[in-house]
């Protein structure tokens, strides 16, 4: 079987957290089942029987990825439709409580989910964070009611890298025995998880952000948590999710999650693990230190140590985002600014914008999320060419002093 190699644009991919590449040897392992193989898993026939022994073995490999049972995996499209799967099986088991909580950080699948529900009634709390983007364990235990159906909490921000505690917060709400549901997504195949030993009930991973293709994705519904299908339709995934399985994206997400569980656990196999988890966070230290020391006027968005390995969000002050994410890309280098382009207007990202920073960070932020494809070689170009960006972008902002950023403020306090 050969499939026509075309080259990979040339490019410095430092977007990991929006998309990733997806492992080779996941393309590899899928190939088949796009063309030789493509007997539906719910046939009697052995040509079907093959099939299904496939997903079985990728259902194994997430399993061991989240420290779950195989019984407790659902396959699903995407990050998106976990996160609502699991939030509307949640409330479905408990019509009659009527609040959720939630914080001012979660992805769109989760806020807008929320927004949603409250015009459908429900009572939404979305707990708010301090400037380093951390959650008042204090408040989440106050927001909890005799009414609140679910906690919904990300593990890992997708903007800031951000890490929340979240077996305290279990803790805190089990003591109320109220359903947990966890955003995955980030997390997964970036730091260890093990779902025997937490109090998580519903947890989320995407298989586009784990070297998978998209259109993949994965819910970890705990053994005994009643459950209603998101998607009504056959007897697929024991019940849980109708609709013939998507066998090879299927197959590629057990790849890519074997691959992930391996280079986690680089601490044992430190020789095989060649560019293992500790090596993506070396490269993302340089990084990091590199810009912060050779670049004015900028700083470290989030926290510096509770953060994912890969990720790192800068501020420079007196530059515009989106000009510096235009300049970065004549160079060939794929970085995001987390504004979200809306009807023209540039709105600053919600999640920096809830950790209360000034005007002229949340408008100069950069993410830059890298990966174990990542080289030495690259960081070293982005280090040579960052500085010089921000340099010419400022001699050309009107906004290149302090007086000038002292008005913008002022303008915006008097706006609002
Ligand atoms: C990307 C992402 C999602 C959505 O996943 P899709 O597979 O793109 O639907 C949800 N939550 C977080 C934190 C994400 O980063």
């Amino acid at each position: 079987m050969s499939v026509p190699k075309s080259e990979t644009p040339s490019v410095i991919y430092l977007d990991n957290n929006a998309t990733t590449q997806v492992a080779e040897e996941a393309v590899e392992a899928m190939l088949p089942y796009l063309s030789q193989y493509y007997g539906n898993p719910s046939s009697m026939h052995t040509f079907g029987g093959r099939v299904s022994r496939k997903i079985k073995e990728a259902r194994a490999n997430i399993a061991a990825l989240l420290g779950a049972e195989p019984t407790e995996i659902i396959f699903t499209s995407c990050g998106s439709e976990g996160d609502n799967a699991a939030i509307q099986a949640a409330l479905a088991s408990q019509p009659d409580k009527r609040h959720i909580v939630t914080t001012q950080v979660e992805h769109p699948a989760v806020l807008n989910l929320c927004k949603r529900l409250e015009k459908d009634g429900y009572t939404v709390t979305y707990l708010a964070v301090n400037r380093k983007g951390q959650l008042n364990l204090n408040e989440l235990r106050a927001s909890l009611t005799d009414n609140t159906a679910l906690v919904s909490v990300m593990c890992a921000n997708n903007e800031t890298g951000n890490i929340f505690p979240i077996e305290r917060i279990g803790e805190i709400v089990k003591e109320r025995g109220i359903l947990f549901h966890v955003d995955g997504v980030q997390a997964a195949g970036k730091i260890p998880l093990n779902m025997k030993e937490s109090t998580v009930d519903f947890l989320v991973v995407s298989g586009h952000k784990l070297h998978a293709p998209k259109g993949t994705g994965a819910l970890y519904v705990r053994k005994g948590v009643r459950f209603r299908p998101f998607l009504v339709g056959g007897h697929q995934e024991r019940g849980r999710r109708g609709g013939t399985e998507n066998v090879p994206g299927i197959i590629a997400l057990g790849k890519a999650a074997e691959l992930a569980l391996e280079h986690l656990e680089e601490e044992n196999t430190r020789v095989r693990a060649l560019r293992s988890l500790t090596y993506v966070r070396s490269l993302r230290d340089r990084l990091e230190q590199g810009l912060l020391t050779s670049i004015p006027h900028c700083q470290l968005n989030g926290h510096q140590s509770w953060r994912l390995p890969n990720t790192t969000n800068i501020g420079f002050k007196y530059v515009e985002g989106e000009a510096i994410l235009l300049s970065l890309d004549r160079y060939g280098i794929c970085a995001s600014s987390g504004s979200a382009c809306t009807s023209g207007s540039l709105e600053p990202s919600h999640v920096l914008r809830a950790m209360g920073l000034p005007y002229s960070v949340l408008h100069g932020s950069i993410r830059l999320s890298l990966s174990r494809y990542n080289t030495s070689e690259e960081i070293e170009r982005v280090l040579e060419v960052f500085p010089k960006i921000i340099d010419r972008l400022r001699e050309l902002s009107p906004f290149n002093s302090d007086e000038a950023e002292w008005l913008k403020e002022q303008s915006l306090v008097n706006s609002q």
